[in-house]
């Protein structure tokens, strides 16, 4: 199957501008891209008119949870039984690739094999989701962010316990015997537990090197939750390869991080600290549970921190914890515009944190993210100009096209197009 693409503004994933263009998709693949109108033969391509609309690259989440069904309390998601928590994560997977996300990268399954099943359905054709890098769940010490069991009472959670190196390298292995890709370890706390806050450092060294090195001898990559300066730094030291969080980085932590940029990818995860701070009246965390927390020192400390990380030119992606009751999966692109707003991105920056950089942290550098002769076609037709506005791509109303591979999932034709987008790009 081969689409051409006439009569619109292309954002490449590169370059700071949209310029008018047309692009060739043939098969799952973009076999080119051209500067200008009539520049591209049909040759017997399905011909799509973009109406001037915004040719861009699918959008990819880079710290998701498809398997966060929106739970108030972490213990909520360690209640819903298999059998729902399954379908329900399914349906995210179609609301999220509806949102013009076209890949996520897991940052953690709520149970062992939601994640790896979910993925299957989607590379077998029988569900529609995006690509999908499946985590398994978040390997946490005893005390840790995920153990949520009290001395009298068991409680699951989205934790797999593991103390000491010997069980921590019997969890690895087994989240690679279930087929995951991608390994997932707190290093640090979180405001969300009692007594492992954001600033303590949970997991020790020896557990880190060695989950790392399970995993990597496995041929699996390793995504961890550091908040803390200790534990940011133990993250690069052990050769973590995705570090989520980062807020407290210390001078010293950014120094380690930027000597690693070329390596090591960044995700701050932002939208659940927004929310949480700026709307998390709305279910139910008032102004007062919200200081108790420590939640607006930690906002303040995230913007420090990646303003710093900009300017260090580290790679960052976009993904925000959306799965929380106070962060439902859908607002998940409102983390580029935090990123303009909050952290002071140029929008080509943001916008490229959650193409570009997003594709090289999907394990296709290069080649996903991008518009460019060679990429992989997962491409949106967005009625809309996401460099002056950003939220644009907020919702799926805008996308009048998303295709995944180079199939589409909404394809523009089956709407009327309204007559303004039939105003020839310039
Ligand atoms: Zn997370």
């Amino acid at each position: 199957m081969a689409y051409l693409f006439k009569n619109v503004q292309i954002w490449d994933g590169e370059n700071d501008e949209r310029y008018p263009g047309e692009v060739l998709v043939e098969g799952n693949r973009v076999s080119a891209v051209a500067r200008g109108l009539n520049q591209l033969q049909r040759d017997g391509a399905q011909l799509i008119d973009g109406g001037g609309m915004t040719l861009m690259p699918g959008m990819v989440e880079g710290h998701c949870h498809l398997s966060f069904v929106n739970p108030l309390r972490n213990q909520d998601l360690g209640e819903v039984p298999p059998e729902e928590h399954l379908l329900r994560t399914c349906r995210n997977a179609t609301l999220i690739l509806n949102h013009g996300f076209t890949s996520c990268y897991s940052a953690a399954s709520a149970k062992l094999r939601i994640d790896v099943v979910v993925r299957q359905e989607i590379e077998d054709g029988y569900l529609a989701g995006p690509r999908y890098r499946a985590a398994g769940p978040e390997i946490t010490v005893t005390g840790g962010l995920g153990d949520e069991r009290k001395q009298h009472m068991h409680a699951e959670s989205f934790g797999m316990l593991a103390d000491g190196p010997d069980e921590i390298r019997r969890a690895v292995r087994l989240c690679c015997r279930e087929g995951v890709d991608n390994i997932k370890i707190n290093i640090s706390g979180d405001e969300f537990v009692s007594n492992a806050r954001a600033e303590i450092t949970s997991m020790s060294e020896i557990e880190v090197a060695t989950a790392v090195e399970v995993a990597h001898e496995w041929n699996k990559r390793v995504a961890c939750h550091s908040r803390a300066a200790a534990s940011v730094k133990r993250a690069v030291r052990n050769h973590v390869d995705c570090i989520y969080h980062c807020d407290f980085a210390d001078e010293e932590a950014l120094d380690m991080l930027e000597a690693v940029k070329d390596k090591v990818i960044i995700g701050p995860a932002f939208g659940l600290v927004h929310n949480c701070v700026f709307e998390g009246d709305v279910v139910g965390l008032t102004k007062d549970v919200v200081e108790r927390m420590g939640m607006p020192r930690k906002l303040e400390f995230t913007i420090a921190t990646y303003k710093e990380m900009r300017k260090r030119g580290m790679r960052v992606v976009v993904g925000g914890d959306y799965g929380f009751t106070v962060t439902p999966i859908g607002q998940n692109a409102r983390d580029i515009g935090h990123f303009v707003k909050f952290f002071g991105y140029t929008p080509a920056e943001a916008l490229k944190c959650a193409t570009a950089v997003g594709g090289d942290l999907m394990g296709h550098r290069g080649e996903l993210g991008l518009i460019k002769e060679g990429a992989l076609a997962d491409i949106l037709l967005v009625d809309g100009n996401p460099l002056l506005d950003q939220s644009v791509l907020v919702g799926p109303q805008r996308f009048s096209m998303i295709m995944k591979d180079g199939k589409m999932h909404r394809d523009p034709r089956d709407r009327a197009m309204p007559e303004r987008r039939k105003i020839a790009a310039e």
